[in-house]
């Protein structure tokens, strides 16, 4: 496909099938698949700074725009090119995410890097997003490795995996964890000894 995307367009497509996150340690672009099925939830996130296990920050960002109903949530890590410079990461979530858009395997695609930031400049201009310029395609794009498989439990109202830096509660009835600061419950320790029942499953009861 070689015609551009409207760049007015993408603010409605980005979210739901690819988005670039630019957090101050990170350029990564999840590709969510299946996100809110009912028992798990698939993720890639395209990093050029990959292989490796997403950070917490990584994670929490992925779920704070996916919000998965799941309560487990399978991060799995794709091998992209690596970036060849440490100031090209944006760029090359970008290129990434438009791979995305076109429907294309963004691990296939071995990046002009020394013409992106003129395209990007030029798509800018132009009000339309092309295809990134490639040196060559790769004839194998790096795939999935089982090792590269992260599987997190999703956790309370706010759909986040653990952050171990926040108290949590557990549901007497249906065992489900909760930060004390999501639901309004100060002073969780007061709580060790009592039985505490989410919002749910005091519906339930009463
Ligand atoms: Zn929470
Ligand atoms: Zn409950």
């Amino acid at each position: 496909m070689n015609d551009g995307t409207s760049l007015s367009s993408i603010s409605h497509s980005v979210p739901s099938a690819a988005s670039s996150s630019m957090s101050s340690k990170s350029r990564f672009v999840p590709s969510s698949v299946s996100v809110n099925t009912p028992l798990v939830s698939v993720n890639t996130p395209y990093d050029s700074l990959v292989p490796r296990k997403p950070s917490y920050n990584v994670k929490q960002q992925i779920c704070s725009f996916l919000r998965p109903l799941a309560n487990s949530f399978i991060f799995d890590i794709l091998n992209i090119m690596p970036q060849p410079n440490s100031y090209d990461c944006g760029v090359i979530a970008i290129a990434n995410a438009t791979e995305l858009l076109f429907g294309n395997n963004p691990a296939k695609c071995v990046w002009d890097v020394s013409k992106m930031r003129e395209h990007l400049i030029q798509c800018f201009q132009q009000q339309k997003i092309n295809r990134f310029p490639i040196l060559r395609e790769r004839r194998i794009p790096f795939g999935h490795s089982v090792k590269n498989f992260v599987i997190e439990d999703i956790h309370c109202t706010c759909r986040m995996p653990e952050d171990h830096s926040k108290s949590m509660i557990e549901c007497s009835l249906c065992k489900k964890w909760f930060h004390g600061a999501c639901i309004g419950l100060e002073g969780l320790e007061n709580y060790t000894d009592k039985k505490w029942f989410c919002s749910k499953c005091d519906c339930m009861l009463s």
